[in-house]
């Protein structure tokens, strides 16, 4: 039977079952990896080589020597490029790759009991803030350390309650501007600066509060919630992406998909359906 397979260098079952094993890594490498990458301005990137490839081969094929002279110079331009354009991307690959995330579960400091906890504060502090039509971004650090920005705002370390974070953010006080950082089950800073991304695919409506949550959630794990002050709608960002016009109910889904100990085993497991 495996004789069928002459064309592949398969003499037996033992490298027939190498050879899978092979392609089942492989693909779950791509997988991971596109994942990681989807809805991040990774993607076009990737798109601009693959025109690249697909034209040196052309060009190599055609005997098109001038074309093929440029590219070949193009080539090593892009070999140095890519690690400062990917910076980012690659970042994120190796912190999860070093916190075992590529394969396992992320962990994370509350228990479930405290976890719904903090989502109600949540949740009610984006209502209040919704109601004064105050704008507001709070962080959620999870498995990354987020120091770096922390650092930048006034340090706190209050338990979180909406009373309190609705407090942080009204207008004309020292701690509004800025973001609010939560870890654990505490505020530990407010007016933080955080990097903006540069993606350009964001929508003109939003400025530089929605840049910032999506920033961190760039160079982290983190989670951030966001009320416009302009809109008054509610936003969660989180590897990047951002979803918007979240009411109370789908807030709280949202938070407790991404938060809960319960939900966070599957969402980092390679057979979950990270719809989004
Ligand atoms: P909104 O919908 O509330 O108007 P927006 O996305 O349009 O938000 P801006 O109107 O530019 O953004 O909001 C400015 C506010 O965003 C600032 O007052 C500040 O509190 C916050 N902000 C701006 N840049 C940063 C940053 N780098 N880090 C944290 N917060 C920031
Ligand atoms: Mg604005």
């Amino acid at each position: 039977m495996l004789t069928r397979l002459s064309i592949l260098p398969i003499d037996n079952i033992f490298d027939l079952i190498l050879a899978l094993i092979d392609i089942v890594i492989v693909a779950f490498v791509i997988y991971r990896f596109m994942m990681l990458i989807k809805g991040t301005r990774a993607v076009q990137l990737l798109k601009g080589l693959a025109v690249l490839v697909v034209a040196s081969f052309l060009s190599k094929m055609l005997g098109l020597q001038t074309i093929q002279w440029i590219l070949e110079q193009v080539r090593l331009a892009i070999v140095v490029a890519l690690p400062i354009v990917f910076q980012p991307e690659l970042r994120r690959a190796l912190e999860q790759l070093g916190r075992g995330k590529f394969f396992a579960r992320p962990i994370t400091f509350l228990g479930e009991e405290d976890m719904s906890r903090l989502i109600n504060e949540l949740v009610r502090a984006v209502q209040i803030l919704v109601k004064n039509k105050d704008g507001a971004l709070i962080v959620i650090e999870r498995e990354t350390g987020i120091n770096d920005f922390i650092e930048t705002g006034i340090k706190l370390d209050a338990v979180v309650s909406a009373e309190f974070l609705v407090n942080i953010f009204v207008p004309k006080t020292p701690l509004h501007d800025g973001a609010a950082i939560v870890r654990g089950d505490r505020v530990i800073a407010a007016g933080c600066f955080l990097p903006l991304t540069d993606s350009p695919y964001l929508s003109k409506q939003l400025g530089t509060r929605h840049r910032a949550a999506l920033g961190i959630t760039e160079v982290s794990d983190a989670v951030a919630v966001i009320v416009s002050e302009e809109t008054g709608t509610v936003s969660v960002a989180e590897e990047g992406k951002l979803t918007r016009y979240l009411d109370e109910k789908n807030l709280r889904e949202l938070l407790e998909n991404l938060l809960m100990p319960r939900n966070v085993q599957t969402s980092g497991s390679f057979w979950h359906w990270r719809g989004k």
